[in-house]
This record gives structure tokens, C-alpha cells and sequence, in this order.
């Protein structure tokens, strides 16, 4: 799910619906501020929904930051209310906070790897793991499922 914002309605369509009356003519209209009950003092840009009042200084960029101010809603909140929050078709995933970064990530991958190695190297001469050594290993292979998991 994503915001389009092409599918933000019309702001005259979108302002009358609030129930505010547009007075005027041209590209920017007249009307009042509900922020600060002011009869007249907002002015609305018919033509990309921008907004400002003269009075008390609310002001605003589209629809959208009308609506989330007007209504005290969040930003995907709003969307959805506007019709602008639409399926882009990927599935939604939640981001998951990388534990390091890439390269630091490739480091620790490479040091267990060498651990692994020589703990085989050794078990090929005849020589047992010690228990700690075991611990050691399994320890090492957590940290490589925890960072392919991670980076997946
Ligand atoms: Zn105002």
C-alpha cells in the first residue's frame, strides 16, 4: 500500500465538501478559517489545494495537510479518508531495522566461517570438540541465520 497522490480528489470538490464556501474567482478563492474562526480570512488555491490563512497563519501545501490539520488525523489516516492510500500491488512488508550494516555484516559471516573451518580442520586431525567449542559453534551458525534472515 502506498500514497498516490493523483487520486487526492479535486480541492474545490474536496473544500466544498467540508462544507466551506469558495468566494471568488481565479485561482485563488476566499473562504473561512475553521482553525481559527475567521469568516473570511482563508485563502484556498482551487488548482493544487494549497492553503493559507491570513489571520492565524494556518496554512498548508495540499488536501492532504488540510485534512490531517482539520481533523487531527495521521498522514496514512488521511490518505485512506482522501481515497489516496491505494494498493501498488506489493505486498506490505514491515522494515525490518538491519542489526549492521552490509559490510560489518560480511565480516562477522566470514570470521564464524573461519571458526567453523577450523573447528572441522581440527575434528579431520582427531581432535574432540570441547563442550565450550560446541557451544562456540552452534553460537556461530545463530549468528549467520540472525544476519540471512536479516538481509533476506
Ligand atoms: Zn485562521
Amino acid at each position: 500500500m502506498t500514497f498516490d497522490r493523483t487520486k487526492l480528489p479535486d480541492p474545490a470538490t474536496y473544500f466544498d465538501g467540508e462544507g466551506l464556501t469558495l468566494k471568488g474567482r481565479g485561482e485563488w478563492r476566499t473562504t473561512a478559517c475553521t482553525f481559527h474562526d475567521g469568516s473570511d480570512s482563508m485563502r484556498i488555491n482551487v488548482r493544487n489545494g494549497a492553503w493559507v490563512c491570513m489571520a492565524c497563519g494556518a496554512k498548508g501545501g495540499d488536501v492532504l495537510a488540510y485534512h490531517m490539520e482539520a481533523h487531527g488525523l495521521e498522514f496514512v489516516d488521511t490518505a485512506k479518508a482522501l481515497g489516496a492510500w491505494v494498493d501498488d500491488g506489493k505486498p506490505h512488508r514491515e522494515q525490518k531495522p538491519a542489526p549492521l550494516p552490509p559490510r560489518a555484516a560480511l565480516q562477522v559471516i566470514g570470521f564464524e566461517a573461519t571458526l567453523a573451518a577450523v573447528a572441522a580442520a581440527n575434528v579431520a586431525h582427531g581432535r574432540a570438540l570441547t563442550e565450550p567449542d560446541r557451544f562456540r559453534l552452534l553460537t556461530a551458525a545463530a549468528r549467520i541465520n540472525r544476519l540471512v534472515e536479516a538481509y533476506a
